[in-house]
């Protein structure tokens, strides 16, 4: 064997997207026992970051060492009892993710479908919620498989208006777009460090309302799964300190977790919000230069993770293909009913910059011109340059 060198890459897919060098670099820094105290101090750290990041005072923030779904499987496996009913909004892949595990778990999985491409419909939401009583309502705030957005503060509210618990998948919203536990009162939130954190895939960050954790505490029976139940989580998490063991804390993920949650508030939240949004016209406008088209209307389209629609005649994978082997550019591709149909072109945390922006519109409108599409390179980065410049 020898060492591993992964290959210079630029990513813009739709996660892992670029860890900021600062957060690479904390990862590399000793490793020291999870019960020492000063990795206690970091833990107290990290907890009162992620509250301050989802606006979440007064819940219980803790990473959960492992990605994004953990954070899902943790939510509906500590909130759902079998036999219990759910109501899934399901308008891409992590919606049906959703409802598998709440069917995983006994529960009994009302599923609203949406079409892949629209927006979760609250005023459907509400009707499956007042047709019979509901523990949870799940749904995804930034569904990645599409590029959308749903209206978190309308769904939490039709929640709460019937009594359910909200679990709010925030895997790709947390960073790049606000997310507020507080002012939507949500009872779940949950997000991964990948995405718009700058930090590599293998935590994913969990916030649960006093009520989730009252419902966690009166449940009847124990949850199914070991490690992420709430309850033997929080004897190592929760608390300022004098910790029993759990799990050894994946300690250098921690570090790099904490790392970039120090760059994004120095930053400012806000400003961060508005450097997705101020990236995400700029290639928009420069998408649409060159010919191009979204899958998703203007007004339900997340900043960070852009869906544009294949042009009839052009290979899909090719393209991804030569942006790859030309430019060391990652793009995604489409996922279930939209494989072949869209690239997810991804625009988060550190890779939200106009640098990125420039760079995916040279490299798309190449690999298209080769493939024979009259495409205005040109065009193309002079709207994107003109946006970014406004
Ligand atoms: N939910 C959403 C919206 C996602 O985009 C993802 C991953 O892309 C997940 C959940 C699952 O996260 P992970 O792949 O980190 O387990």
């Amino acid at each position: 064997m020898n060492s591993f060198q992964p290959p210079r890459r630029i990513l813009m897919g739709p996660g892992p997207s670029e860890v900021s060098p600062r957060v690479l670099a904390a990862l590399a820094r000793p490793t020291i026992g999870h019960l020492d105290p000063a990795f206690q101090d970091l833990m107290e750290e990290i907890k009162a970051g992620l509250s301050r990041l989802m606006n979440a005072p007064g819940y219980a923030c803790v990473p959960l060492p492992a990605p994004g779904t953990a954070g899902m499987e943790a939510a509906i496996m500590n909130l759902l009892q079998p036999g219990e009913r759910a109501v899934i909004a399901v308008n891409g892949a992590f919606g049906g993710r959703m409802a598998d595990m709440a069917g995983r778990a006994g529960a009994v999985a009302v599923v609203v479908d949406h079409e892949w491409g629209q927006p979760v419909d609250a005023a459907r939401v509400e009707a499956a919620l007042a047709e019979a009583p509901a523990k949870v309502l799940a749904f995804v705030h930034a569904e990645t498989s599409t590029g959308v957005r749903s209206d978190a503060a309308a769904l939490c509210a039709a929640a709460r208006r019937h009594g359910a618990l909200s679990v709010v998948d925030c895997v790709t919203s947390l960073g790049g777009i606000v997310v507020d536990a507080a002012a939507w009162d949500a009872d779940v939130i949950y997000s991964g460090t990948q995405k718009c954190l700058s930090a590599p895939p293998g935590l994913s960050p969990i916030a649960l309302s006093p009520r989730a954790q009252a419902a966690i505490a009166a449940r009847t029976e124990k949850p199914r799964n070991w490690l992420l139940d709430f309850q033997l989580l929080m004897s190592y998490w929760g608390g300022d300190g004098g910790r029993t063991y759990h799990h050894t804390a994946p300690i250098n993920a921690l570090y790099g977790l904490h790392e970039g949650l120090v760059a994004l508030f120095e930053e400012g939240q806000q400003a961060a919000i508005v450097r997705h949004a101020r990236t995400h016209e700029a290639l928009a406008a420069g998408i649409e230069a060159l010919g191009l088209e979204f899958l998703v209307a203007p007004q339900h389209r997340l900043p960070q993770l852009n869906t544009v629609r294949v042009p009839r005649g052009i290979d899909e994978a090719a393209v991804r293909a030569k942006v790859l082997a030309d430019w060391d550019l990652e793009i995604g591709a489409g996922l279930g009913p939209l494989k072949g149909q869209v690239w997810r072109i991804g625009l988060m945390g550190a890779s939200a910059t106009p640098w990125h922006v420039r760079l995916c519109l040279t490299a798309l409108a190449a690999a298209l011109a080769d493939q024979g599409l009259a495409v205005d390179a040109r065009a193309g980065l002079a709207a994107a340059d003109r946006r970014l410049a406004a």
